[in-house]
């Protein structure tokens, strides 16, 4: 069987930061607190865990003052910081400078937008990391969207900006800024629409969907590794299935079936952009290993 692992699979920019900052603390100190799983990746968690990065949740905070805490990638909202400066904590921030424009342009048009009793719209996935650190940018009215039903609870007579998560797909963003146009145009009277449309997904993510679909269609199948939080990695592995049936899912090594192999002469291997490039690496060696097994 011939096996080969997607080139542009694996971290974006961001995280590959992320990362390599973690790793530099924790070759400088020994251990580091992170806010929040460092990366949507069970395997790559556990292999920073292990360096002593240790992982806390919003709640844990008050028991850490004085401590140096990680701000990942998604970014978070200024009240996370303000906290952190209660407790006299040294953030490490690891803010995705993509995310951090994203942050400044959701406060921008927020203050702007409340003065004209406006409202600010996030297609993204309500109890998301960094669709949290947008939405706190502004005391603006938010709302946040994640398919064409949500539309009915916003009323488009008033000035309105749409926003993206960054991971979401730029095509359904399309599909649904386009929806909110039409709702807009039925309600208003003015020629010219008080609407403005950001363009947010993250071309790291976008130049993905069709290198990916191309990748999936000339292999007989896909393992697609991915950890089981990653909202990329859904977003991903579907795509890679409707181009190819025979794309399955794993999380690494330890949940591949033997049955998905079957008939397979070429295997792609791929992932989302929070799985590592050794945690695919490691899948083509069990891969290969399960073919010698039964050859
Ligand atoms: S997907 Fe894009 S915006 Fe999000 S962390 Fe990666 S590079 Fe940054």
């Amino acid at each position: 069987m011939q096996i080969e692992i997607d080139p542009n699979s694996g971290f974006c920019f961001g995280v590959v930061r992320a990362i390599e900052l973690a790793e530099r603390e924790l070759e400088q100190r020994g251990e580091l607190l992170c806010l929040g799983d460092i990366v949507h990746n069970g395997a790559e968690v556990q292999r920073l865990e292990e360096a002593g990065l240790r992982t806390i949740y919003a709640e844990d905070l008050g028991r850490h003052s004085n401590e140096r805490i990680m701000f990942r990638a998604h970014g978070e909202p200024p009240s996370t910081y303000k906290r952190a400066q209660e407790l006299d904590m040294e953030v490490v921030d690891a803010t995705c400078p993509v995310v951090l424009q994203l942050q400044k342009k959701v406060k921008k048009s927020g203050e702007a937008l409340k003065m004209r009793g406006g409202q600010i719209i996030i297609f993204g996935k309500p109890d998301h990391a960094e669709v949290n650190g947008l939405r706190g940018q502004t005391d603006c009215e938010v709302h946040v969207i994640q398919s064409a039903e949500d539309l009915n609870a916003i009323d488009f007579q008033r000035p309105t900006e749409c926003f993206s998560q960054t991971t979401m797909s730029a095509q359904h963003y399309k599909e649904i800024t386009a929806l909110i146009e039409e709702r807009m145009r039925a309600v208003c009277t003015t020629a010219e629409l008080p609407l403005k449309i950001h363009a947010s997904t993250c071309a790291q993510v976008a130049n993905r969907h069709e290198s990916l679909a191309l990748f999936a269609k000339q292999h007989d199948a896909i393992l697609f590794v991915s950890g089981k939080k990653s909202s990329n990695g859904k977003m991903l592995f579907e795509e890679c299935k409707s181009v190819n049936p025979r794309t399955y899912f794993t999380t690494g090594m330890d949940d591949i079936v033997a049955d998905w192999l079957k008939g397979v002469n070429s295997l792609g291997i791929c992932g989302a952009t929070s799985t590592p490039r050794w945690l695919m690496e490691a899948v083509a060696r069990r891969v290969q290993q399960m073919t010698e097994r039964q050859a």
